[in-house]
């Protein structure tokens, strides 16, 4: 339960929680109510710099490590937060959440702290480093994306920072499936550049062995600059930005035909998230 002193001075609107490392609760079609936690905070920061974004442009592309936000700081916010209305907390945010490198401990801070199931949603780009897959094995879920199944997608749709490949993510995705005992998922986005993608998709998910492969297509738009509010918006933007082309239910059905007829990983996807 949080302190007296503390619910009395909880500010939940949008303008404290632009100031905040930790945001919402949001609603997502896969976990429902989702407190977001953001670990990059200072500008975006990631090892991919993806055509659908909805962080727009990457301010900071890299894939090394540090500390951008002390675990203090993340532990008042939390504290002074609406965690109690969530089903899941989220450690997602301003960009790719394995670069930080007090992921594991704030990952135990949070799960002690609200008895709440942890996601981490990871471009896969860092899981070859044995230290994260350990700073990992707390969470009750990871979700990795895959959007390609070749080199030549992965740089049309992730735009990924020098040294990162296919074979990397894959072998990354491998190696914490053989020690990560719950939940993994694969998230694929697709958009009319990587509809060919679907086959060579499913055949990585069977050497992947997830618990779950689920199927999006980006429907919020592309904001045209950074800002930090754009971290889990999931309605009109009240800045600059482009939509992007997405699929109409049709293709997305298409997509998921034809990734089912080469898995037996169980397929969800947003236009039907039944399984
Ligand atoms: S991995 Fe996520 S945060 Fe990074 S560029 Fe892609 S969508 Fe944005």
């Amino acid at each position: 339960m949080l302190e007296p002193t503390l619910m009395s001075t909880l500010d939940t609107s949008p303008q404290a929680t632009a100031l905040s490392t930790v945001y919402g609760p949001v609603t997502s079609w896969r976990v429902g109510a989702s407190l977001g936690i953001d670990l990059l905070y200072q500008t975006s920061i990631c090892s991919f710099n993806c055509i659908y974004c909805q962080l727009g442009d990457i301010q900071q592309k890299t894939i090394q490590r540090a500390i951008y936000v002390p675990t203090d700081k993340v532990e008042w916010d939390l504290k002074n937060s609406a965690w109690e209305q969530a089903d899941i907390i989220t450690f997602s945010g301003n960009g790719e959440p394995t670069l930080a490198l007090n992921l594991g401990e704030v990952i135990q801070l949070v799960k002690q702290y609200t008895q709440k199931p942890v996601m981490v949603l990871t471009n896969g780009t860092t899981l070859q480093d044995p230290a994260v897959r350990q700073d990992l094995r707390h969470a009750d879920i990871v979700a990795v994306k895959l959007d390609a199944a070749d080199n030549a997608s992965l740089q049309q749709m992730n735009r990924p920072v020098a040294g990162v490949t296919l074979d990397g993510i894959v072998e990354g995705a491998i190696a914490l499936r053989q020690t990560f005992t719950h939940k993994l998922v694969l998230q694929c986005m697709f958009m009319p550049a990587n509809l060919q993608q679907a086959q060579g998709i499913a055949d990585l998910a069977n050497r992947i062995q997830p618990d779950e492969l689920q199927l999006n297509t980006p429907k919020r738009p592309y904001p045209k600059e950074w800002h930090r509010e754009s971290r889990g918006n999931h309605g009109d933007l009240p800045y600059p930005h482009v939509a992007l082309k997405y699929l109409n239910e049709a293709e997305a059905l298409s997509i998921e035909n034809t990734i089912r007829q080469h898995t037996h990983v169980p397929v969800v996807s947003v236009y039907k998230p039944q399984l």
